[in-house]
């Protein structure tokens, strides 16, 4: 029996919901495993209600002293004021999760510039960023010290305090709990059990290791106004250009056959005695499909789905090897998804500005082997929006113009793009603070005299 009980607050969405998960999820199994203290994770969709949720997060620490994590809180502003108000009554509360250092910090000298964002030292006791191991002596400790613990930063006498970080080990990565997962019910917690997981093989990105040079073009809209200037800003880019994921991580970790097949023998069942389908985490999946299906086989693990994502290009590339893997999952019965390619445009004007790395010739390539492969492999091959797949496609953006939207109607009407590919609703461009994209509209509004509002960690630039 668990001497202790700590709480993990993670954002929640009831549409995708293995989305935010693995992190916190992970961190739970890695308290549990190495610690006195039971874990279980509080997963908060939008437009929740506060005091039930606070009613939930006592219910789950059943009366032991306050210490909440907060995991994958996808920038929202109601969680950092739900941890506010938590800190406030006398909990600890650790900030972990993407961006963790980052966001506690705040943005770039917002000292100086008082419009910028500026961080959450007054929501956390202190943040913890990479490996969630390194909470292991906090929570062991009897004095609850984290001053000396790796990976923590904290406000101290006036300033900011940043302790080296452990490198990520594969030990804490191979058994991931899925079954201690509540939502807000109005009673208290309720157990949600999970329809879809995650499973990790690669964190970070290997596009995101090679750091180059971007020209971005001036905005043509901020605010809703036309910007009224022409001109760009040269930057530092490792990776796409907006992606927060690429900065905070590059390219961290790649984990063994082994510690990827643990994982999976870890993901619940459904009522057929299959997992649930699994995303697996990997931005460049397929030179290792037929490896994963065959281990997958020897192993007589019985697998419904697996989903992918991936940049278009790595699946122009992956053909021969993602046609060789869809072979094998056919005689195993098992379909393998394309849940998320990374189109993000189909104009080579917003590609370009987004480092993105190819143009739209590649993303209709990649559109058009999709269609290919499910002619051949109807039953075990899925990529289309109606599937379930989201791929990405970032609309608006500060560079549209009637060029790059007569470039991108005339893409979506000739390939018949609205029918399979583009999601129901588009995203529009979100430039976090500590992506390289913030670096371009910082130097603009030097530039140009302005100053854009901060939503959050969030510059809005729409
Ligand atoms: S958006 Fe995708 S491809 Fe681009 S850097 Fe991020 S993870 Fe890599």
């Amino acid at each position: 029996m668990s001497a202790s009980k700590m709480v993990i607050v993670s954002n929640y969405s009831y549409e995708q919901d293995n989305y935010s998960l693995l992190g916190p999820q992970t961190a739970a199994t890695i308290v549990e495993d190495n610690t006195d203290y039971e874990c279980n994770v509080l997963a908060i969709g939008r437009d929740f209600d506060k005091k039930l949720a606070k009613a939930c997060i006592a219910k789950l620490l059943d009366g032991s002293k306050p210490i909440v994590g907060f995991g994958h809180l996808a920038e929202r502003r109601d969680l950092y004021d739900l941890a506010r108000e938590l800190k406030e009554e006398g909990a600890v509360t650790i900030l972990g999760g993407p961006q963790s250092n980052v966001n506690f910090l705040g943005e770039v000298d917002w000292q100086q510039y008082d419009h910028r964002f500026h961080g959450l030292k007054d929501a956390f006791t202190f943040a913890i960023h990479g490996p969630a191991e390194q909470l292991i002596p906090f929570l062991n400790s009897d004095d609850g010290q984290y001053q000396q613990v790796n990976g923590v930063l904290y406000w101290a006498n006036g300033e900011y305090i940043v302790n080296p970080e452990n490198k990520w080990d594969e030990a804490n990565l191979k058994r991931i709990r899925w079954d201690n997962i509540y939502g807000i019910g109005a009673d208290g917690p309720e157990p949600i059990k999970v329809n879809s997981v995650q499973v990790l093989h690669q964190l970070g990105c290997p596009y995101a290791a090679k750091k180059t040079q971007v020209a971005v073009d001036y905005p043509t809209n901020v605010h809703n106004k036309p910007f009224g200037k022409t001109g760009s800003i040269t930057i530092d880019t490792c990776g796409c250009s907006f992606c927060d994921v690429a900065r905070d991580k590059g390219l961290a970790i790649r984990l063994s056959m082994d510690a990827v097949l643990e994982q999976i023998a870890n993901i619940p069942e459904n009522d057929d005695g299959k997992k649930v389908p699994f995303e697996l985490i990997n931005e460049n999946p397929f030179p290792v499909l037929r490896e994963l299906l065959e281990n997958i086989r020897a192993r007589g693990l019985d697998i419904s789905q697996i989903n992918l994502v991936a940049r278009a290009d790595w699946l122009v590339k992956g053909e021969e090897k993602l046609r060789d893997g869809l072979s094998l999952a056919q005689s195993m019965d098992v379909r393998v998804l394309m849940s998320g390619v990374g189109f993000e445009s189909f104009s080579d004007t917003i590609l370009r500005n987004l480092n993105k790395g190819y143009t739209s010739k590649t993303n209709i390539e990649a559109v058009q082997l999709m269609r290919k492969l499910k002619g051949e492999y109807p039953d075990s091959f899925a990529y289309a929006s109606s599937d379930g797949a989201i791929h990405g496609f970032i609309h608006p953006t500060p560079w549209d113009s009637a060029d790059t939207k007569r470039d991108m109607y005339r893409n979506i009407a000739i390939y018949g793009l609205d029918k399979d590919i583009l999601p129901s609703t588009s995203v529009p461009l979100i430039i976090h603070h500590a992506c390289w994209l913030a670096d371009w509209i910082r130097a603009l509004e030097l530039k140009e005299g302005i100053t854009l509002n901060r939503s959050g960690s969030l510059i809005e630039w729409w």
